[in-house]
């Protein structure tokens, strides 16, 4: 689904992405971890459209998108659920999830809103409210909710364990596997390195700018070289 070759990004003179190359691949998990500072958000922002690529190509569905603007890439189904939520606290919960889904009819927004709520229904029950007075973990369902308007076929998942409590983020993380059961394709960065392996069909560890390890899951947790590196295991 998506092709990333060699990606180069930077902030001034500091080059945050050095030659980024990876893959994800439809209906999968690709769960991409790495210590503060490695890239991580810089690569998902490239990948929105709201960070400048210096150089290296992104292709989605085989197609060149290097240089689209960002609504052009929600439009053919790729949406972002930002670090650190980024709701807007005034604003109700409902009012929140249709700001995801301002480019689309109403009827669709419908479909939309009951799709969400299915998935997390204290949504449903506190949709008249300010997103404000949510816990930490409802404002992460959310922020994936909101996502969810614009009904990507790829979803770029920035941190959401952050700052929960572990019980909420298993929820996160289920939540994270329900959505790849309902056909949505996920890249998930996490500082949580195990918790998202686990569930990860496929996995990258990005260092200072590169990835340093790619694998399934499954092989990435069992490597000892990222286990003594990044699981602390
Ligand atoms: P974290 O888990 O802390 O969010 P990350 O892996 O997502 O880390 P990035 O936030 O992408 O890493 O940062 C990559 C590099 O780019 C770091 O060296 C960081 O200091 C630098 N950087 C990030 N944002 C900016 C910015 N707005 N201006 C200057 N440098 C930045």
């Amino acid at each position: 689904m998506l092709e990333v070759t060699d990606l180069r990004s930077a902030y001034g003179r500091i080059l945050a992405l050095k030659g980024v190359s990876l893959r994800v691949e439809t209906g999968e998990i690709t769960a991409l971890v790495g210590g503060n500072g490695a890239g991580k958000t810089t690569l998902l922002r490239c990948l929105s459209g709201v960070q400048p690529v210096a150089a290296g190509r992104i292709a989605f569905h085989g197609e060149d998108i290097t240089a689209w603007p960002a609504h052009r890439r929600v439009a053919a189904g790729i949406a972002q659920s930002p670090e650190g939520r980024q709701v807007f606290g005034p604003l109700g919960v409902e009012d929140n999830l249709r700001l995801g889904a301002f480019r689309r009819g109403r009827a669709e927004a419908e479909v939309g809103l009951d799709r969400v709520y299915d998935m997390f229904p204290v949504l449903r029950d506190k949709r008249a409210l300010p997103a404000a007075g949510l816990s930490g973990g409802q404002q992460q369902m959310l922020a994936i909710g909101r996502a969810l308007m614009s009904q990507p076929r790829l979803l770029l998942l920035d941190e959401p364990s952050m700052g929960l409590a572990p019980v909420l983020v298993d929820q996160i993380l289920d939540a994270v596997v329900a959505l790849r059961r309902a056909g949505v394709t996920v890249l998930l960065v996490e500082q949580n390195a195990s918790a998202a392996l686990a569930i990860a069909d496929r996995g990258y560890v990005m260092e200072t700018g590169h990835i340093a390890h790619g694998g399934t899951g499954a092989a990435l947790l069992e490597d000892p070289a990222v286990r003594e590196a990044y699981l602390g295991l």
